[in-house]
């Protein structure tokens, strides 16, 4: 379907932006399947952690656990030791207890999608644009950067085309209307951009900024998961202001002085 309903300088743009999509956007596991919960697994892996380095844990994941039945059926430390290596761990936990509300209770209605355990309104918009494949634009860090350059009147909308649209959008923001030195010459939506050849512009983030890792609570927390995926024990001493985090976080459980795998 074409870009019925929109204005004609609009519709263009949308027409270049998937016609650049279908000829140059990546291949990528995740865009195969209009699978529910293989999206939602995917968007929760691409929460904070990068496209290049999620792709083998989610290949590995859905070989493993295909279904939300299969994920809720596994123990939480088994998942857990599968996400480490991503980072942000609390992700795995939402995952797994979303997956156990999935298997036991369906999917909510769309507009409930954001009850399920770590479903913002981020990956609820990215449920319904790339399982639904609703004209639905999720609006992370890097949409938000290009609709505020090239759209500042607002995202046209792309009726019919949503999924091919959302996702073109996803792979520029990543390697062409980057934030600081945008591609404009191999841009598709040039034509027309009030930003375009303007330079560094100001980076219209909606996501959270990443403080200093290095020694860090994130950093702590992570050395603590990384030893209890490889021996499932750690000791509590080595940390205790991270332990006590996991433990509060459901990450791990406590048993005398050390720390074991949640679940
Ligand atoms: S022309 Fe440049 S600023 Fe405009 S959307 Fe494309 S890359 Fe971004």
């Amino acid at each position: 379907m074409g870009a019925a309903g929109l204005m004609g300088a609009e519709a263009d743009a949308v027409d270049r932006l998937v016609a650049w999509f279908e000829a140059e956007g990546d291949d990528l596991p995740w865009r195969r399947t209009r699978d529910r919960y293989l999206v939602l697994v995917s968007e929760t892996m691409l929460q904070a952690t990068p496209v290049a380095r999620v792709r083998p844990y989610y290949e590995r994941w859905v070989r493993r656990w295909p279904t939300a039945g299969a994920l809720a059926a596994e123990s939480v430390g088994e998942v857990l030791a599968a996400w480490h290596g991503l980072g942000y761990p609390r992700r795995a936990r939402r995952l797994h207890q979303a997956a156990g509300i999935l298997a036991s209770e369906g999917w909510p209605a769309p507009g409930r999608l954001t009850d399920l355990p770590g479903v913002g309104p981020y990956t609820a918009a990215a449920l319904r644009c790339f399982a639904d494949e609703e004209d639905v634009l999720p609006v992370d860090t890097n949409v938000a950067r290009i609709t505020a350059r090239r759209f500042p009147d607002g995202w046209p909308g792309a009726p019919g085309r949503g999924w091919d649209a959302g996702q073109a959008l996803m792979d520029l923001g990543r390697r062409i209307c980057v934030a600081k030195k945008p591609l404009c010459g191999a841009c598709p939506l040039r034509p027309g951009c009030p930003a375009a050849d303007a330079g560094p512009v100001a980076d219209h983030s909606t996501g959270r900024r990443q403080g200093r890792y290095e020694g860090s609570m994130r950093q702590r927390r992570g050395v603590l998961l990384g030893a209890l995926a490889e021996a499932g024990t750690a000791a509590a001493s080595d940390d205790p202001e991270a332990a006590a985090s996991l433990v509060a976080d459901g990450l791990a459980e406590r048993r005398g002085g050390m720390l074991v795998r949640a679940g």
